[in-house]
């Protein structure tokens, strides 16, 4: 790293109009906090884009002085890869604007608007696109890795609704990419993450959805799991494609609708939406109460808006977050019982044991369609230690470690790039399986210095 002088810092302010930040300013460590408290670093400049024009300097600043560059969109990559020590942060967090093209079903989507900007703007019209379920997180760095949520099984993946982005190259060249324009960059961003270049606007295609659907939790014993998850496994083999339901096993929340008695013990929730018409969604949760004795359950009609926002409570930033995860194309019998082995053993009350349904449209598009991959995938294993106090850190990874070795004999080939923790680089080539090679080539075209290389990374 190259000092800069003052003189330099004072070029780059003026060449700009965005905010630049550097230690020691006023709101320099509230900006560079993102989502995982176990990350905790400090860059050499930061970047508070105003504007897509600002990227391209910003970059040439970083590489003239040798500065690390990262992206970020919200910073709710688990593995802190948006923002480095003492490199140059292009935040974006100021750049939220959503823009709906109601004729075309479009929406312009700046890098920086979070699911919650997304929702909000596109509901206002009754549309919707699949999205993750946690309306903090960032669309950027969801929709280059893949992104699913809710209403995944029926439209897909949300990068299987990108129609095209806006990047600035490394070089510093604005550049627009879809299956018309730059076919080869559309193809490899669509699941190969910030390798590229700078994405500076996403255009989705929406779908009329809600604005209410039916949706909720229905709450069981952990000693009901087997029979439950066995009923769970056997209704999403078969259910409707509007209807998604995912198993959550972790230490109950103190929730108004669960009896005292039952907070802080482990439990296995049924959280599900159904995207079609609410009466039909709630003759499925009566399906799902039947899996067994709920402790509780809390279902009914409710703005699509309120259900996206609805885990952001047990999600809050803050917390430390070490993640592992797994794909599945099934739910072996061994597996049920590993999981239900380490939902006895959390080593905090807000460890979670999370499976993802996905299983839908997304498996309808062929492996070699874009860079995501992993097109086999009905289920995902997300592993989620989460904790407060940094003593209990060497517990809590142990354990989700420990889990993640042995659920992956039952694992498929493939993985889910934005659920990686840093020291997973050896898992990306795999995660890409056939596909890495012309990723590889992309990255050539795009990036063969590699100058973006805080991210799940496809080396040149
Ligand atoms: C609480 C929580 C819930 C989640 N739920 C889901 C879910 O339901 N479904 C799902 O699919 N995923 C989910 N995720 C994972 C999520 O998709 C990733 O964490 C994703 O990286 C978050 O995007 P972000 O923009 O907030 O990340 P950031 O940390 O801001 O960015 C992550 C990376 O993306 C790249 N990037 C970001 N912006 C740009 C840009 N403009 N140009 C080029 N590269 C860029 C960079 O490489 C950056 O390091 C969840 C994560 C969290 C923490």
């Amino acid at each position: 790293m190259t000092t800069i002088s003052e003189e330099e810092m004072t070029t780059l302010k003026e060449s700009i109009s965005s905010t630049v930040l550097v230690p020691g300013d006023n709101h320099y460590d509230e900006v560079r906090e993102i989502w995982n408290a176990m990350i905790d670093r400090e860059p050499a400049v930061i970047v508070q884009c105003e504007k897509a024009a600002d990227v391209a300097p910003s970059i040439a600043f970083a590489r003239k002085h040798n500065l690390e560059i990262t992206i970020r969109g919200a910073g709710h990559n688990i593995a802190g890869n948006s923002i480095s020590d003492g490199g140059l942060l292009i935040d974006f967090s100021l750049m939220t604007q959503v823009n709906v093209d109601t004729a075309s079903s479009r929406a312009t989507v700046e890098p920086g608007a979070t699911l919650g900007d997304f929702d909000a703007a596109v509901q206002q019209y009754g549309l919707a696109t699949p999205v993750g379920i946690n309306s903090t997180t960032g669309i950027a760095g969801l929709t280059l890795g893949g992104g699913f949520g809710w209403l995944s099984r029926k439209y897909g993946m949300t990068i299987d609704n990108l129609l095209s982005v806006d990047m600035v190259t490394v070089d510093g060249d604005s550049i627009s990419a879809s299956t018309t324009e730059n076919p080869d960059l559309f193809w490899a961003i669509r699941g190969g993450g910030g390798n590229f270049g700078v994405i500076t606007q996403f255009e989705y295609a929406l779908y009329p959805v809600g604005p209410d659907v039916f949706a909720g939790l229905v709450v069981f014993p952990l000693e009901q799991a087997r029979q439950v998850l066995n009923r769970y496994r056997e209704f999403t083999g078969t259910a409707s494609e509007d209807m998604t339901v995912w198993s959550i096993m972790r230490k109950a929340p103190p929730l108004p609708f669960l009896p005292e008695d039952v907070h802080g013990k482990e439990v296995v929730v049924l959280a599900f939406m159904y995207a079609g018409d609410p009466a039909q969604g709630a003759q499925y949760a009566s399906i799902l109460k039947s899996f067994g004795e709920p402790c509780g359950d809390h279902t009914g009609v409710m703005p699509y808006t309120d259900w996206q926002q609805a885990f952001d409570p047990l999600l809050a930033p803050g917390a430390r977050n070490y993640w592992k995860s797994h794909n599945f194309t099934g739910l072996a019998d061994d597996a049920l019982d590993i999981m239900i082995e380490y939902a006895g053993t959390l080593p905090s009350p807000q460890c979670e044991i999370f499976i993802a349904h996905i299983s839908g449209a997304a498996n309808r598009v062929t492996t070699d369609a874009m860079a995501y991959a992993a097109r086999d995938t009905q289920y995902v294993l997300n592993v989620h230690a989460r904790w407060d106090d940094a003593a209990d850190d060497d517990t809590c990874v142990t354990w989700s470690r420990g889990f993640f070795k042995a659920t992956k004999p039952y694992a498929s080939s493939g993985a889910y790039v934005n659920f990686m923790t840093a020291e997973e680089g050896d898992r990306v080539e795999s995660a890409y399986g056939t596909n890495y090679a012309r990723l590889v080539a992309v990255k050539r075209k795009y990036d063969p210095g590699n100058i973006l290389h805080m991210n799940q990374n496809i080396k040149p």
